[in-house]
């Protein structure tokens, strides 16, 4: 069980890292840690992740109630409890709207596209979650259908999910993930694009085990 000050620490790290990267605005996005089986801690909500205290960091069990805090849990928890509820390797949930990723999610383009070596390897595909209103039981029910193959998740029309097996690790995963959306899409603005083709592909698929990527992570084909 990892101790609640190097948590709570951590979590206002990556917070300030998410505003001062430019990937959430305003009060913006949240980020959660699984403290053990039966609780978990989140960011408030109204709170800007830049500006966040120690003393308004929320724990609450894995249904929601509020064990400890004097605000409220952020108001997409849901997505965050639907995930620890399903997922027991997840220890982290970040959820923010960086621009790039943000503008496949207003497209009708899909973010994915066979071009980066390292996304192939440990990301894959990005889930394409359908639009649901955000904090609904729709939206985790969205996000529940590509869950056990993904661990990053764009959310039409709103941002971006990801996941991980520490907040080290879902942070990274919203990085990597708006850093492919900026190659990906600046890259669209050349016409000659090498795409990986098949072979190469399944090559690269072929290296996770060596990268310590964890098995049933989704294949780019099938
Ligand atoms: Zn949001």
């Amino acid at each position: 069980m990892p101790k609640l000050e190097s948590v709570k620490r951590k979590i206002i790290k990556f917070g300030k890292l998410l505003y001062q990267k430019n990937l959430v605005a305003a009060n913006n996005g949240n980020i959660s840690r699984r403290l053990d089986k039966n609780r978990i801690m989140i960011t408030p909500s109204g709170v800007s992740l830049g500006f966040l205290k120690e003393h308004e960091l929320v724990i609450t069990d894995i249904d929601g109630n509020v064990m400890k805090g004097a605000l409220e849990p952020s108001s997409e928890i849901q997505a965050h409890l639907t995930i620890y509820q399903n997922r027991n390797d997840v220890k982290s949930v970040c959820h923010a709207h960086p621009i790039f990723a943000t503008v496949f999610a207003v497209s009708k383009t899909s973010i994915n596209s066979p071009i980066l070596t390292e996304v192939v390897i440990n990301l894959g595909k990005i889930a394409e979650v359908e639009y649901a209103v955000p904090g609904s039981d729709e939206l985790s029910q969205q996000i529940l259908g590509h869950l056990q193959e993904h661990d990053t998740f764009l959310l039409a029309n709103h941002g971006v999910i990801t996941v991980g097996d520490s907040l080290t690790s879902a942070y990274q995963n919203m990085e990597t993930v708006e850093h492919f959306a900026q190659i990906r899409y600046y890259s669209n603005q050349l016409s000659d694009l090498k795409v990986l083709d098949r072979a190469q592909i399944q090559d690269l698929e072929g290296l996770r085990n060596k990268f310590g990527v964890r098995e049933n992570l989704n294949k780019y084909e099938k």
